[in-house]
């Protein structure tokens, strides 16, 4: 409940004291009006005190309910405006009119009722009616209920105002429904509109606006046909929004009381027909921009609002409420919603000028700026690593090639020392068939100072000085091969004769030294991706090796088997001996550069060996053979294509 009094309190405080009966004499007086004025001196400062605290009583009358949009808007932004303008307390009560949201005139009698007594001890600072039902009942049934408080009537539409009922003590805050303004803003955002359907209710008030609306629409006959569904129940309107014809739009006008009776919350209602519409929706009220309508020319309500509190305000502040004098509101620069136009098409340049759109979609980067900051970080290191690993592996493939054109130098030389270790098996192996054919020309030369020489005789001595020839020429070929300097070069080879080369290189001079070297390459063709030139150095040196194992020993077999087979996906050549085999302790130092036991060796050739095997994807091992003597293996991938055929096989 209200307290009684108010700012009358003071008022009627010191004029109590000042009618207080003047008895007793002078002395008396002089004192009694002392103590008077002690009293009232002490009083007045804390009754204006009281004065300034007491909050100033507010109702506000609501046309259909606290809820229902748009004026629920209205009232939520007059409320913050007060909050924002007012140095002293409010109290707002708030009630609301129920007889607006029938088809007929409801009971308006209890309501009536219900007000005087609940504001006959008190009245309020400042009756403030929202919409045109509260204000006509407000000014019906002033007399009534507040014949002394002073009236603002605000969110009405002037054509609604009684004029005729205005009293002194009345404020009027209209706004003007421009409905040509309206229909011409929405032709021009979609011209090619051909239809405008109002969504309006069945109430005396919407019955009004439905002729109002249909008066002002007369001078667009020819651009639209305009229908109306005032007659229809909501749950109809609904159905009909759902199949609209191309080119028609919906007008959202009121819709409070359906053409069946239904009393309907606006709020809901609109909310219904957008989800179902397949037209867009219109309405000059700005409370429902931004969620179902696409915009246009709108009634501000943060206007009507800053005019009805300043309005209040004065009236609290002691002005006359019939000074205040205030013009229709008409309505404010055309607003847009951005999602609606995408929805419907309607280009930004076909809007009205001066027009806003709002609402804009935040574009992919504005809504996950964070997150697409991070994946574009996390993008750049990641292109970072990738470039780093890019110049590495370039780095180190660089580095691979300079490697191995020093493995090809070092081969080189290794293979010069290879060569200077044999060359007297190689000056032996040159010097019989050049003696053979010096022989054989001496006979020739004999044979051809005879009378008679004997010409088949004569053709076998060439034919022998031929083959010897031949022969001599080959050992020079292979050592010309051996010692050639070539680029480390990987290509298709065919392992056995790779092999066999090497083999006929050396089976002299092991057969100058005493060792048989045995041949058994593999039945089928071996296949492998190598440098025929380095392989063979490979297995020179192992027989070589062989060779020199062989020297140490006085007794036994002095046998050297070189083979070559498949196992599995690799190519195996083995070299095995009779020698000594090698020391425990030493086979695993074996590969070590510089590991040497012999008194003259480098060491180098197991190391280049190894080196040469792994440039080629494969392996080298040693061992010593159970029944004696050492056996190398050197496994090397068999070429995929060749693999593949072999598996097929
Ligand atoms: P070098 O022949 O100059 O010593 P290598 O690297 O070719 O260098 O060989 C290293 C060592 O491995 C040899 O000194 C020898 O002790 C040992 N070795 C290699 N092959 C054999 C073999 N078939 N039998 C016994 N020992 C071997």
């Amino acid at each position: 409940m209200w307290p009684g009094g108010g700012y009358s309190r003071g008022e009627s405080m010191s004029g109590r004291i000042a009618m207080a009966p003047i008895k007793s004499s002078w002395p008396i007086i002089v004192a009694r009006l002392s103590l008077c004025l002690l009293v009232w001196g002490a009083m007045v400062p804390a009754a204006l005190a009281a004065d300034r605290n007491e909050p100033k009583r507010l109702l506000l009358l609501h046309s259909f309910g606290r809820d229902f949009r748009p004026w629920s808007e209205y009232a939520r932004s007059i409320k913050a405006e007060f909050e924002q303008q007012s140095s002293f307390a409010l109290d707002i009560q708030e009630h609301t009119l129920l007889s607006a949201r029938f088809n007929s005139p409801g009971p308006e009698a209890p309501f009536v009722d219900y007000l005087r007594s609940l504001y006959r001890a008190s009245p309020p600072d400042l009756v403030m009616s929202l919409g045109a039902p509260a204000a006509r009942f407000v000014q019906k049934y002033r007399e009534q209920l507040f014949p002394d408080t002073p009236l603002v009537m605000t969110a009405v539409e002037q054509r609604l105002v009684n004029r005729g009922a205005l009293t002194q003590n009345d404020v009027v805050i209209p706004v003007r429904n421009d409905f040509t303004a309206f229909f011409g803003s929405i032709l021009q955002v979609l011209p090619e509109t051909r239809t405008v359907a109002v969504v309006i209710g069945a109430s005396p008030l919407e019955k009004f606006w439905l002729d109002e609306v249909k008066r002002e629409a007369k001078p667009f006959e020819d651009r639209f046909e305009l229908i109306w569904y005032a007659d229809l129940s909501f749950e109809e309107i609904l159905k009909r929004a759902s199949t609209l014809p191309p080119h028609t739009v919906l007008f959202w006008q009121l819709m409070s009381v359906d053409g069946v009776g239904v009393a309907h919350e606006g709020d809901l209602a609109l909310r219904r027909l957008h989800a179902v519409a397949n037209g867009p929706i219109f309405s000059y009220q700005e409370a429902f921009f931004g969620r179902e309508t696409v915009g246009g020319p709108m009634h501000s309500i943060s206007e009507s609002s800053k005019e009805t509190v300043s309005a209040a305000l004065r009236i609290f502040a002691g002005e006359k409420p019939g000074d205040i004098k205030i013009e229709p509101i008409g309505f404010a620069a055309p607003r847009y919603d951005w999602r609606e136009m995408q929805r419907w098409g309607i280009s930004e340049s076909d809007l009205p000028t001066g027009s806003e759109v709002l609402f804009r979609e935040r574009g992919l980067w504005e809504r996950y700026r964070w997150q697409m900051a991070m994946i574009a970080a996390a993008f750049l290191v990641q292109a970072g690593l990738i470039s780093g690993l890019l110049h590495e592996r370039r780095r180190r493939r660089l580095a691979d090639v300079e490697s191995r054109q020093r493995l090809a130098e070092l081969a080189h030389l290794s293979r010069y020392a290879a060569a200077g270790e044999m060359t007297t098996s190689i000056a032996h192996e040159l010097n019989q068939p050049l003696g053979s054919i010096l022989t054989n020309a001496e006979t020739a030369e004999l044979m051809l100072k005879s009378a008679s020489p004997n010409l088949d005789e004569l053709r076998a001595i060439l034919a022998d000085i031929r083959r010897d020839d031949q022969r001599a020429s080959e050992v020079i070929r292979r050592l010309r091969s051996m010692l050639k300097k070539t680029p480390f070069e990987i290509r298709d080879i065919e392992l056995n004769n790779t092999v066999r080369d090497v083999i006929g290189f050396v089976a002299d001079v092991a057969k100058g030294r005493g060792v048989v070297l045995n041949y058994l390459p593999a039945t089928a063709e071996l296949r492998v991706r190598g440098d025929p030139i380095h392989l063979q150095q490979v297995v020179l040196n192992l027989v070589v090796n062989a060779l020199d194992a062989m020297s140490e020993i006085q007794t036994g077999k002095r046998e050297i088997n070189v083979t070559t087979n498949v196992s599995g996906a690799w190519a195996e050549i083995r070299v095995g001996d009779t020698g000594a085999g090698i020391a425990t302790d030493d086979l695993k130092s074996i590969f070590n550069p510089f590991f040497t036991t012999k008194p003259q060796g480098m060491g180098m050739g197991l190391a280049i060996a190894r080196t040469i095997v792994e440039a080629h994807h494969g392996t080298i091992s040693a061992a010593n053979a159970p029944s004696g003597g050492t056996l190398f293996k050197i496994k090397l991938p068999i070429a995929r294509q060749a693999f593949a055929l072999q598996q097929h096989d």
